[in-house]
Formats: C-alpha cells, structure tokens, sequence
C-alpha cells in the first residue's frame, strides 16, 4: 500500500471503502481528525460507540504499522477475523499460537504486510518481544481499555503499567491513542498520566446515546416486574441482570415455568453451558437472557431491547457499561434498574467481603454512594449519568428517562426538609438516615430512649408519614446534595451548604414524592 495523504476526506474513503459506511459517527470523525494530525489521543466512548474504526481506519493509512494493546485473547481473534474479512491485512500475536506462528507474524510486520497487530499488554514486558518491535516501523499504538491502567478503575492489570516505558523506549515515537468506555475524573487523569499522553486531544462522546430510555424504579415487586415485563416483550431481545448466582438461577426458573425462551448465564455454569447459552441468544433462540455481570463482554448483539436491573449494580461505570448494551443499533430500547434498599446492604457486604486496602475501599464506597444518588435523583437521568462522567452536555432534560416522564407533581417539601435538617443538626450530625428517620418518626425504641432523642423538639415532627417515606425523602435529599454521607460500612449523615439555606428560609425544596398518607373519606382503601 502507498502512502497516502492524512486527510479526513480519505479516512472516509476507507472507511467506505473497508467497511462500507458512509460516514463517521460525530465523535469517530474528532478522534480520527487528531490522529491524523499526529496527535496522541484520548477517546472515551460507551461499548458499541464505535472505538474500534477510530484506530482502525487511521492505520489505513498511516506508513507504518498500528500496533494495538488489547486485554482480552478472545476479542483479539475475533477482531482479527473481522479485519481480515474487510481485506484488511492484520494479525495477533498471543499465548495461543505456537513460537513458530508468532516468528512469522513478526516477520510478516517486518516485511511491512500488516498494518493492524493485535497485542496483550503483557508481551510489552517481554525482553525479546521489545527488541522485535524495536526494529519495526511503529506509526501509532492503540491501547484499547485504557482504564486498566488505574487502580481506580473496576479492572486495574498491571502490565498495564509497561505500555508507556515500551513507547518511550521505541526507536521513533509513535502517535498514542488511548481509548474507553470508562471515564470518571480520577480514572481520566490516570490514563493522560500513567500512559504518558503528550498534550492529548480527549474526546468524551456519546455516553447518553439518545435511543436509550433510563429508567429507575424504586418500590416495586421485582418479580412480579420481570415477569410482567419480559411477557409484555416476549418477541424482543432482553437482559435480565441479577447480583447472585442464586438469583439468576431463581428468576430462570420461574421465567421457564411461565414458559419463556429464557437463558442463563453465571460463572457457576460449566464452559459448555455457558457458550452454549450465549450461542442461543445471539441466535435469538432464546429471547431473554438472565444473567449476573459475567455475561456480556465483548458481546456483539446489536438488536438488544431491554436491559433490566433485578439490583443496583456496584457503580456507574458497571451500570452504564451494562445498561449500555442496550439498543447498540440505536433502535429505541429501554435501561431499567430497579431499585431497593436490600440492593445497598448487598453492595455493602460485598465491598467488606473483599480484602483490599482501606484506601481502596473508601473509594468503592464512595463510588457506591454516587450509584445511590443516581437511582434517587429527581434530575434528568440522563443528564446526572453525563455529568458523572464529565461529559459536556447542554443540560437539556433528555425527555424519556423515568425523571422527565415522571407525572407526579413537584411538591414543596421545604417544611419536611427543614425538619430532616433540624433534627440532624440536633443530633450533632453524628448519626445515620435509619435512626434520623425514626426520631422523626417519634420511635421510642431503645436506641432513642438511650440518646435522650425523645426530648428533642424535632421528635415526632414527621408522624404524620410512615418511617419508609422518611428515609425516602431524606434519601432524595442525599442524592440532591442538600446532604451527605461520610464514608464506609456505617454512614453518617451530615448538612451542606444548601441544607444551611433552606433552615433560614433562603431556599425552597420541591420533590416527587408521594403526599403523607391520609386515610381516605370511606375508611379503609
Ligand atoms: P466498541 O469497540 O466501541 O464497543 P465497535 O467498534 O465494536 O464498538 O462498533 C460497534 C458497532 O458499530 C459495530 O457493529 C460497528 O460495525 C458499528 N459501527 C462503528 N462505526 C460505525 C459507523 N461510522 N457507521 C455505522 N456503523 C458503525
Ligand atoms: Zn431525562
């Protein structure tokens, strides 16, 4: 192949060319253009957002070799694969293949007939394998799930680390281009600094794909739900995502006996099982797919209806990477978690069942509390995700998600909300949402007899409504930031700034909630 000018205008040949698109998504054409210009690049973009072109196409045509870092041995095959279909001459080197496959492909890299070479990171720690590279002519090296070079992120690999050395060490320096889906503020900063990006050009795109409906569902019967749900979907894709083995197991059951197509798929299945079970959904044998978060990685369905919550998962990132496989043809489909208090105890033990560092910690549970803020928000659903994850977006409500199709009316809640802050500041903001809830309530039970909080003028100030809707409301309150939780197993809940302002009367507070309940004019309902 010649060497051709690096224009846009001829990545889109290419890309008509190779993959018979006709044009690139938005955020595609930006990643491009900076790799073009020779830029080292940041692309953070959802699962199905397209990453794969970004690098792709510009490999066409840069001079040299495009060597890519990837971490998963079966999606490098299957890359591959696809590349050569598309007449695009490309390679990956492996723990699969024998010294004498990986000899040749090195050879044919040397003669210069590749220009894609796929890669796991751990090869870049290999003596020989560096000095092979050495004597190659590099262009750009893509590392493909970039964040599994921050211990913040959910999949931290330490080979990661020899992705930066092995670049600096190259005889020319070639263009660096990073890309994830995963893009929070400390996971970002990791990337630019442990990969060493030099004056990176960072493109955040398309985390809210407008085709996808959020959805949050606090209070409902989960079962009944599901069930409900997939028989009013019976003749669509689906994702039925469950915290345990055990759950998934027992949704299936009952999805079967109620005589749906549904699998299964969980880490306790054997091998066979469970490719056997991916097989038939990708087929669409069967329609609906129960499963913990085992499942899904590097699957490519594109016609995915529905991805249902049976609980709220650790964080955003795992959420919207799961939710995110949803209608990746971008068809109108529909992300629903539903949500329950048990969910935040689950999450809980699982962070203190896990032996890691008390730094690593207090981040999980900090990224848990953000997963709890987003399932209380009355904001914009889509909006509260784009902002966790930094994503530039006009503040426009998105008009589909649970909050803005919410019908209930705004109610002013400022009396409620001057009560919950009261009663917290006289209880020294040393205590959690349970008990605040109940001496608001006017709980006698043993812990408040032994505070002394049945004297307290705010004991009993919110009788009129159930302890639930309490610690409803108090949880909106969290999510809006009119409070905070301090860190780790045991919360306690504390007053911020605005909180400060609603107390004297210089801010009003509205919210959906439902009215205290009120026994109606015929008695019983
Ligand atoms: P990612 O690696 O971000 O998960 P992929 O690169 O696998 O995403 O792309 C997801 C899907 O979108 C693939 O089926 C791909 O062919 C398709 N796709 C990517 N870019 C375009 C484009 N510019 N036009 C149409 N389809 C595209
Ligand atoms: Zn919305």
């Amino acid at each position: 192949m010649n060497p051709q000018e690096l224009t846009i205008e001829n990545a889109q040949e290419m890309l008509q060319k190779y993959y018979g698109y006709p044009d690139f998504r938005e955020g595609q054409k930006k990643i491009v253009a900076s790799l073009l210009e020779g830029r080292d690049t940041l692309g953070i973009m959802p699962t199905g957002g397209g990453k794969s072109i970004c690098y792709q196409v510009p490999a066409l045509l840069l001079p040299g070799l495009t060597l890519v870092v990837s971490p998963l041995i079966s999606l490098m095959k299957d890359q591959v694969d696809a590349l050569t279909t598309a007449g695009i001459p490309a390679a990956y080197i492996n723990s699969t293949l024998t010294g004498k496959e990986v000899n040749e492909r090195i050879r044919a890299a040397r003669r210069g007939e590749l220009k894609l070479l796929y890669v796991a990171p751990e090869r870049l720690e290999l003596d020989w394998f560096r000095l092979e590279m050495a004597e190659l002519s590099i262009s750009c090296v893509a590392v493909d799930e970039a964040h599994c070079v921050s211990q913040w992120g959910h999949d931290f690999r330490t080979s990661y680390l020899a992705v930066s050395p092995f670049v600096e060490e190259l005889p020319e320096r070639p263009i660096l281009a990073a890309f994830t889906a995963t893009a929070t503020p400390e996971v970002m900063e990791d990337m630019l600094r442990l990969l060493r990006l030099r004056g990176p050009g960072v493109f955040v795109t398309g985390l809210g794909r407008d085709n996808l409906a959020m959805s949050v569902l606090r209070g409902e019967n989960k079962k009944e739900f599901v069930l409900e749900y997939t028989a009013s979907h019976a003749h669509q894709p689906g994702i039925v995502y469950a915290a345990t083995r055990k759950e998934v197991d027992d949704l299936y059951q009952r999805l079967r006996n109620a005589g749906f197509a549904a699998g299964r798929y969980h880490a306790g299945m054997s091998d066979d099982e469970r490719a056997e079970s991916q097989e038939a959904f990708l087929y669409d044998d069967i329609r609906v797919m129960v499963a913990t978060n085992a499942f899904g990685m590097g699957i490519d369905k594109s016609n995915v209806r529905y991805v249902i919550h049976y609980n709220m998962p650790k964080n955003m990132e795992a959420y919207v990477q799961e939710a995110g496989r949803a209608g990746r043809d971008g068809e109108p489909s529909q992300c629903i978690l539903l949500f329950s208090a048990q969910d935040i105890m689950t999450q809980k033990f699982l962070i203190e069942q896990n032996p890691q560092d008390s730094e690593r910690k207090q981040n999980e549970y900090r990224k848990l509390q953000q997963m709890i803020d987003y399932c209380y928000t009355t904001r914009c659903l889509r909006s509260a995700m784009l902002d966790y994850f930094g994503e530039v977006h006009g503040d426009k409500p998105c008009g589909i998600c649970s909050s803005c199709t919410d019908e209930r009316e705004l109610v002013d809640m400022t009396v409620d909300a001057q009560k919950i802050f009261s009663c917290i500041h006289r209880m020294r903001e040393r205590f959690g949402v349970a008990l605040v809830s109940s001496v608001l309530k006017g709980s006698r039970s043993q812990k408040v007899l032994q505070y002394g909080f049945d004297k307290l003028p705010t004991h009993g100030a919110m009788s009129g409504r159930t302890e639930k809707e309490i610690t409803e409301i108090v949880n909106v309150l969290i999510s809006e930031g009119y409070l905070a939780l301090s860190e780790g197993q045991y919360p306690v809940v504390r007053l911020q700034q605005p909180a400060a302002e609603v107390l004297r009367g210089q801010r009003e507070v509205r919210q959906r909630v439902a009215r205290p309940s009120r026994p109606s004019a015929g008695g019983r309902d």
